[in-house]
């Protein structure tokens, strides 16, 4: 069995705390020595700082705790809690938590142990106490290698040579750390990374010119070296160290260094050795009651004896052995002394002892493996948990993502509706806006159309129909015959002598008088009678509907309703009298309607006439005669040989005396028929 050492030492002066320092190192190697010094100095604490205190209690805790005095040691580590405690001192707490963990390892109370030590370490890792923290990390990843959690103590060991290195780190902490992480290296068979921590390991040791520390290093470069194959350098290793306690009087080392001896010359098969040394070890440690050490004395000589092939004294020292490691219940190392001790009880032919050892290391095995499976399984279910706690708060934050954009969306919603509805209300008013603009301007513009088709139609000065309104009337006009007894008339109206009105009266008075017959046409024709301004004093009236006989009263009425009245000018009374070419509408010469450019213009030459034949009259065309005897060209040329020619009946309507303001019309005016005979020629 192999066996790494425990913790090394320095020497005094100084200050108090300087000196438990160096006592701390002895302790290791020398606790009885270091106790004696501590004792010494117990006069001078009660003067110390409290941390000062506490740093001596716990390494009274610790040496005696080496010098097999757990209770004591035990009551001491208590101490070293309580008054951390009654300080609030998270640092002397773990010290003393640490104090602790070490003494109920001793005394095998291994779950209590592990425990205590992981709880130290979480609280030694809140301080700023980094010798504290790399011994706590230290402590927590062994006790993870107990347990048989390879992968975690090395997680922890790790971290504790990292918390050791410079600049916060010093050169104790990191020899202890390296060592605990070689030994590990070593027990999962990992040797090169062994082998290369190993080399720092000596490296930095060298430097602490630490005898014991140096010691402490040969022992681990011994297991590397055995389970290695280097037995040679295994065993100059052991008897450099053996050597270097031996002067140093580390007989708890002495006793390591010896079971470390016994085991490599088992392993050489040199039984005879391995027994000397294993007996020797067993002798040291009941001096220094290190129970653990001398459990591993005990297997050793059993191996030897069984090597021997003293079978039964060899199974009782196994049985001894065994017994020890149960109770410490360091199962990874319980498991491989049953195994060692099968195999032993293999060799010497004992296979029945041998079936039950390695039924047992099987045991150990499997309940290793399910404690392992159970990690397994409880680290499962923790990162299960974990990530279903991940799981419920990723869903919440997105449950909440979602949330928040259903809101961010019916805001944005209601914003676009909101939008949408001003939009609407803005197209609605300039809508309604331009839609009166446009109501407005075609009101407008129909005023305006009317006002141009009235100039279009109308003289301004008379506001008479124009001549092309006439035009256009009479184009649209149907003229054709009717037979019944209404019929349509044209008048044509020229002013009489108009000329000496505006020589003697201006052209203003001149335009007085048209106005003036204007109205006097308006007064005695009906509203549906279309009077025109022909042009300048000339005049034209288009009857749509009279009887066929009162043609010639009606030309009556037109002269008389002009001559009759008068007009008041400047203190002038002015009168006209008009002469009128007139005849039925439409004309039908021959059976067929004439046009009523021709029947206007038939009409003109009746009032010129009217005017050849002394004015103030009116000559109406009434009809044709003996239409086949003539053509209307050659009436259209002369009307008057026409007449006189007995091919057209005219109608003369004599006006009243113009000078004269008769009071009826039928008084001054008379109406003479002239028909002339056919001539024949
Ligand atoms: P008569 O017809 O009887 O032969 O004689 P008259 O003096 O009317 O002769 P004429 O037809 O040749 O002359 C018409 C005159 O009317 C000529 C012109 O100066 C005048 N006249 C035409 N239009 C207007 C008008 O709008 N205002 C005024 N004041 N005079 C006009
Ligand atoms: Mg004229
Ligand atoms: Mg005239």
């Amino acid at each position: 069995m192999v066996l790494a050492l425990a913790p090394a030492g320095v020497l005094a002066q100084a200050t108090l705390d300087e000196r438990i320092l160096e006592i701390r190192e002895l302790s290791r190697f020398v606790p009885d020595k270091a106790l004696a010094q501590l004792l010494k100095l117990q006069p001078e604490l009660a003067a110390a700082p409290s941390y000062t205190r506490a740093e001596f209690l716990t390494q009274m805790s610790a040496a005696r705790m080496r010098l097999g005095q757990n209770d004591v040691a035990l009551d001491a580590a208590e101490q070293v809690i309580s008054f951390g405690k009654s300080l609030h001192d998270n640092a002397i707490i773990a010290k003393g938590m640490l104090a602790k963990v070490y003494v109920l390892f001793a005394q095998a109370e291994v779950d209590a142990a592990h425990r205590l030590a992981f709880d130290a370490e979480k609280l030694a890792l809140t301080t700023s106490d980094n010798p504290l923290k790399v011994q706590a990390t230290i402590t927590a990843g062994q006790t993870y290698a107990e347990q048989g959690n390879f992968p975690a103590a090395l997680v922890k060991l790790q971290r504790a040579v990292d918390l050791a290195r410079p600049p916060a780190g010093d050169a104790l902490s990191l020899v202890a750390a390296l060592n605990a992480l070689a030994k590990l290296h070593v027990q999962m068979k990992e040797y090169q990374n062994a082998s290369e921590t190993l080399d720092e390991l000596l490296a930095e040791t060298e430097k602490l010119k630490s005898p014991g520390r140096m010691s402490m290093a040969k022992n681990t470069e011994y297991a590397l070296a055995i389970d290695s194959g280097q037995p040679q350098r295994a065993l100059r290793a052991l008897l450099q160290s053996l050597d270097i306690e031996r002067k140093l009087g580390a007989e708890r080392m002495v006793g390591v260094t010896l079971v470390n001896l016994s085991d490599s010359y088992l392993k050489q098969r040199d039984y005879a050795r391995a027994a000397q040394y294993a007996q020797e070890s067993l002798r040291s440690t009941q001096q220094t009651n290190d129970k653990s050490v001398e459990a591993t004395a005990r297997l050793n000589i059993a191996q030897a004896y069984l090597g021997m092939g003293r079978i039964a004294e060899g199974k009782k020292q196994y049985e001894l052995g065994l017994a020890r490691y149960e109770q410490e219940n360091n199962k990874p190392d319980l498991q491989a002394a049953l195994r060692e001790y099968g195999e032993a009880l293999e060799r010497a032919g004992d296979m029945a002892g041998a079936v039950q050892a390695y039924h047992r290391e099987r045991a150990i095995s499997d309940e290793l493996f399910e404690k392992r499976r159970q990690q397994a399984m409880l680290e499962l279910q923790e990162k299960y948990e974990t990530e279903k706690k991940q799981r419920q708060i990723e869903l919440l934050s997105r449950e909440n993502q979602v949330k928040g954009a259903e809101i961010d969306n019916r805001r944005l919603q209601q914003r676009v509706w909101w939008l949408l509805a001003l939009v609407f209300a803005l197209a609605a008013a300039v809508v309604g806006l331009l839609y009166r603009k446009v109501r407005h301007t075609n009101a407008q513009l129909e005023v305006k159309n009317l006002e141009l088709k009235a100039q279009s139609t109308l003289d301004p000065l008379t506001s008479l129909y124009n001549r092309r309104h006439f035009q256009d009337f009479m184009r649209g006009l149907n003229a054709r015959e009717r037979q019944d007894d209404i019929v349509g008339a044209l008048f044509l109206l020229d002013v009489d002598h108009f000329k000496h009105i505006n020589d003697n009266y201006g052209h203003a008075a001149g335009d007085a008088v048209l106005k003036m017959i204007a109205e006097n046409l308006r007064v005695a024709l009906r509203e549906t009678d279309m009077i025109v301004r022909w042009g300048g004093e000339e005049f034209l009236a288009f009857l749509p509907a009279i009887p066929r006989h009162g043609v010639d009263e009606i030309a009556r009425r037109i002269l008389l309703s002009i001559s009759s009245q008068s007009l008041t000018y400047q203190e002038h009374q002015i009168s006209v009298n008009v002469s009128v070419g007139f005849s039925p509408f439409p004309l039908v010469p021959g059976g067929e309607p004439l046009a009523w450019e021709r029947a206007v213009n038939l009409v003109d030459m009746a009032l010129y006439l009217a005017k050849a034949h002394g004015r103030n009259r009116a000559y109406g065309v009434r009809g044709f005669e003996n239409f086949h005897l003539t053509s209307m060209e050659a009436i259209e040329q002369d009307l008057e040989r026409a007449w006189r020619a007995g091919f057209v009946d005219l109608s003369v309507v004599l006006g009243g005396d113009p000078g004269t303001h008769p009071t009826t019309p039928t008084e001054h005016t008379n109406v003479v028929s002239i028909r002339h005979a056919v001539q024949k020629h």
